[in-house]
């Protein structure tokens, strides 16, 4: 009979064999690091990677390299339809430790607390979480309390590895042809630096990056970075009356300037955006501020940035001695201005979802994802979820059953591309762009 924690047979059926991969996968640490300036960041990325590539060999995929910039690419071929693109991120965030990840599986979870065995007053309270509530019985893979569990974004790499295992077994499923990316570097913001779209060679693709299922991201933050650098005048404090000019206490009052009330990210949630100073250097001679700005609209980002040019000229203005200058430097922007081009690629995400028995919905991301740059630079991708929650914490957490929902989500995906209504609508698609080129 079957389960009913699971939507479909086909989800029932993918399951164990995500789950063993994903525990396997969250084992290897993979932790990139913002301060290197080495590329992949950090040297132990390549560990996951040539795991990846022998697994992606021994499936028998085609074209499977592990890159020198540390990028596992895989192709599998189908019958019919465009090149559908498959994209997770191999790396985990440093806000927690990635190392000695030890999981835990509560299966069919009882509906109470879950508390982490390594560190007992890390607990999973049922009333803290909704989402966690909803699905008691289910498999609830967590962390051992003391480092993150790395389901953002092993959890995508285990259903994309799942999915296309399960299709490799299955040569009689039609199936659009599919082209496997794994990056590196995602959490520092660098995680397509190195990614060629044209030897890719995707029609569009999908990073398997999300969270709660259901949910189908086609927007992203618009993001900007802007520098104040602040030069004062430097004396010998003992002698430097009327002289002196202490580019400290300048950039103190810039900040101490900025809104209390809005605009920040502490004050701020949804589709609002805000100005963040990230991190403020200084001495009496110069001072740096960095800052993030962040809005979903292109036109508030601007203005974003504007309050800070404003707040640095009133600072110029008040004390003509010192030398301001701003920089802003755009990031990346809105994924929904591309994706809009080409609404059958995100639509075809909901109806996969649809035919798993899964209602979806979309909601903005307070941030980017690969496919954020991806869709800038011509390769539209939206992002599917994956099961997780919790991200970036020790609290992080995925279920068994969502996982394997999304898995067969992608399974959904490959074949649905390559029926021909569809593979018509893609074939339109590619006639569309090339007759109007962005
Ligand atoms: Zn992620």
């Amino acid at each position: 009979m079957a389960d009913p924690r699971y939507p479909t047979p086909l989800a029932e059926e993918l399951a164990e064999d995500v789950l063993e991969r994903f525990l396997r996968y969250v084992r290897i640490d993979t932790q990139s690091d913002d301060d290197s300036e080495t590329y992949p960041s950090t040297e132990k990325q390549l560990d996951l990677g040539r795991v990846l590539e022998g697994e992606l060999l021994d499936l028998g995929l085609a074209d499977t390299e592990l890159t020198r910039h540390g990028y596992v690419f895989a192709s599998m071929p189908g019958t019919a339809g465009p090149t559908v693109g498959l994209i997770a991120h191999m790396d985990t965030s440093q806000d927690e430790s990635g190392a000695n990840v030890r999981p835990q599986v509560v299966r069919n979870w009882d509906g109470s607390d879950i508390v982490l065995p390594e560190d007992r007053d890390k607990v999973l309270r049922v009333e803290e979480n909704p989402i966690l509530a909803a699905r008691i019985g289910h498999d609830v893979v967590t962390t051992a309390g003391t480092t993150l569990l790395g389901a953002d974004d092993k959890a995508g790499v285990a259903e994309i590895m799942g999915a296309v295992a399960y299709l490799a077994a299955h040569p009689e499923i039609e199936h659009a042809p599919l082209r496997i990316g794994f990056t590196v570097d995602e959490e520092v913001g660098r995680g397509v630096d190195h990614f060629d779209i044209d030897a890719f060679g995707a029609d569009f693709a999908y990073t398997l990056d999300g969270s709660e299922v259901g949910r189908i991201d086609d927007e992203t933050f618009a993001a900007s970075e802007v520098r104040i650098h602040i030069e004062g005048v430097s004396v010998h404090p003992g002698t430097s009356k009327g002289k002196m000019v202490s580019a400290i206490k300048l950039a103190a009052r810039l900040i101490e300037r900025l809104p209390r009330d809005s605009l920040s990210p502490e004050t701020t949630e949804g589709r609002e955006g805000f100005v963040h100073p990230t991190r403020v250097t200084a001495t009496t001679a110069e001072a740096e501020l960095r800052f993030i700005a962040r809005d979903f609209d292109a036109g508030k980002l601007a203005e974003h940035e504007q309050l800070l040019r404003d707040l640095a000229a009133d600072i110029a203005r008040e004390e003509p001695r010192a030398r301001i200058s701003v920089t802003v430097e755009q990031s990346y922007r809105n994924m929904k201005e591309f994706l809009d081009h080409d609404p059958e690629v995100t639509e075809a995400a909901d109806e996969a979802a649809r035919r798993c028995g899964i209602e979806t919905w979309r909601e903005a991301i307070r941030g980017g994802t690969d496919g954020t740059m991806l869709s800038e630079l011509g390769l539209p991708t939206p992002n599917i979820f994956t099961g997780g929650q919790q991200f970036h914490s020790v609290l992080e957490w995925a279920s068994v059953q969502d996982m394997a929902t999304s898995a067969a989500t992608i399974v959904e995906l490959a074949k649905l591309w390559a029926e021909p209504e569809w593979a018509s609508r893609a074939s339109g698609r590619r006639a569309r762009n090339a007759a109007s080129p962005r």
